[in-house]
């Protein structure tokens, strides 16, 4: 903490002097001056009466000593598990070039885990100019608090001027953290970008519930940081033998907040949510956990993900990981099988660009038809069983 004075608002007053507990103040020509016994305990800024004394904290003066002029450099976060990329990094990559382009820079990766070097020559087939590799056996697997740290740091040493974070559950963790720690804004949920006049990323995503779209500017702090949710964008073509540079980075040094017992992966459902071709979702239309699991066998039938509206997450049906919509997952399956589900905007933010909708529901007016490919108005309990019997007789 530091103390300063507005010497333009200053009246020469003498309240502070008057009102400090420890005499620290002398007033000189422009304003108060402290000596060395001032705590910083705040009773002069309280009680100046024309607001020219204030505190400035760590945060402000790590704002001030950063020269944003020298930012430069695109970076995409390129998420691992297991030594395989995640695929919004490679979403992110094109959008990430067509920015990085249009402003002259170049197009970045930030790659952390243990032997996954294999990875830098695949990020930089797909495009990638310059990858940031940083290898340790403690970022084997995704931490918060290790991969925040390094983030932090490898930001602070190279000053990109944007840094695009895919929106899955770690990036959704791991992104606020990191702008927290620089100190800079971040947008969450994007689903656009574009540069203003001078340079900056104007940051486009929907707000009040998909009704409108917010289009946020970060103009004063670097790096503007953003997070992108899967499927929005397309993945580029990869160009085999494509070079560019890998940047070995040195750690700094890693301080835990926890230490991890154990990891225990939750039971799957059938296919990834993201990636699968084929979704089948339930509402609240099921009834109930038991009728729920028609929705799993139809998903079963069909080789296909389980998907499900917030309101059985709500209710317990099925865990999170599963919820389709604004606060859950964005999915493009080419099928998308909406069981008991009315179709509220949340939820059809999330599914409506699936290339074909089948929706069943009892209501005709159910807002769900209005996107869907294919509607059949009846009961769940009677239809689904139905399907399964034609697809399983075929
Ligand atoms: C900030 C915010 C974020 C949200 N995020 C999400 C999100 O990410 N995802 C999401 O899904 N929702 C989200 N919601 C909630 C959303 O507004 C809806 O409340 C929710 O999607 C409704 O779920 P549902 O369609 O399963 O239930 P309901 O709206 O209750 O619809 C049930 C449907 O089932 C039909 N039905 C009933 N019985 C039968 C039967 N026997 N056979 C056939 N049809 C039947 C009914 O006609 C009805 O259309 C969010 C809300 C807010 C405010």
């Amino acid at each position: 903490m530091e103390i300063r004075v507005r010497t333009d608002d200053c009246t020469i007053c003498g309240v502070c002097a008057q009102e400090c507990p420890f005499g620290s103040i002398s007033m000189g020509e422009v304003g108060p001056e402290f000596d060395e016994s001032c705590t910083l305990c705040g009773v002069c800024v309280e009680s100046c009466p024309a607001e020219a004394i204030y505190m400035v904290g760590e945060a402000e003066k790590i704002l001030e000593e950063r020269d944003s002029s020298k930012s430069r450099g695109v970076w995409v976060f390129a998420e691992q598990r297991a030594g395989h990329l995640q695929g919004v990094v490679l979403e992110l990559l094109n959008e990430g070039k067509n920015i990085a382009t249009q402003l002259g820079e170049p197009l970045a990766c930030v790659l952390l885990g243990d032997e996954i070097e294999h990875l830098s020559q695949e990020l930089i087939e797909y495009g990638v100019d310059q990858v940031y590799l940083a290898e340790a056996p403690e970022l084997k697997d995704y931490r918060d608090d290790l991969y925040a740290q390094v983030l932090e740091h490898l930001v602070g040493k190279y000053q990109p001027t944007i840094f695009l974070i895919g929106g899955t559950t770690n990036g959704r963790s791991l992104a606020p953290r990191v702008a927290t720690g620089l100190r800079t804004g971040l947008t969450a949920d994007c689903t656009g970008f574009a540069l203003d006049e001078a340079g900056n990323l104007l940051q486009t995503r929907p707000a009040f519930g998909g009704n409108l779209m917010a289009t946020i500017r970060c103009p004063h702090h670097r790096p503007q940081m953003a997070t992108v949710r899967p499927k929005v964008f397309e993945a580029p073509t990869r160009q085999p033998g494509r070079s560019g540079e890998e940047i070995r980075v040195e750690l700094p040094p890693l301080k835990p907040w926890a230490h991890i017992l154990e990891i225990v992966d939750e039971e799957s459902l059938g296919p990834n949510l993201g990636e699968a071709n084929v979704v089948v979702a339930g509402g609240r239309g099921l009834g109930s956990a038991e009728k729920f699991r028609l929705v799993e066998d139809l998903a079963r039938a069909v080789g296909g993900a389980v998907g499900a509206s917030r309101a059985v997450v709500d209710a317990g049906w099925v865990s999170y990981p599963h919820q389709v919509g604004q606060t859950g997952r964005t999915v493009a399956p080419k099928l998308y099988i909406a069981c008991g589900i009315s179709g509220a905007i949340q939820h059809l933010v999330g599914m409506q660009s699936a290339e074909t909708i089948v929706a069943i529901n009892r209501d005709p007016d159910a807002p769900i038809f209005s996107v869907a490919t294919y509607g059949i108005v009846g009961e769940v309990e009677e239809i689904i069983p139905a399907l399964i019997r034609e697809i399983k007789s075929r």
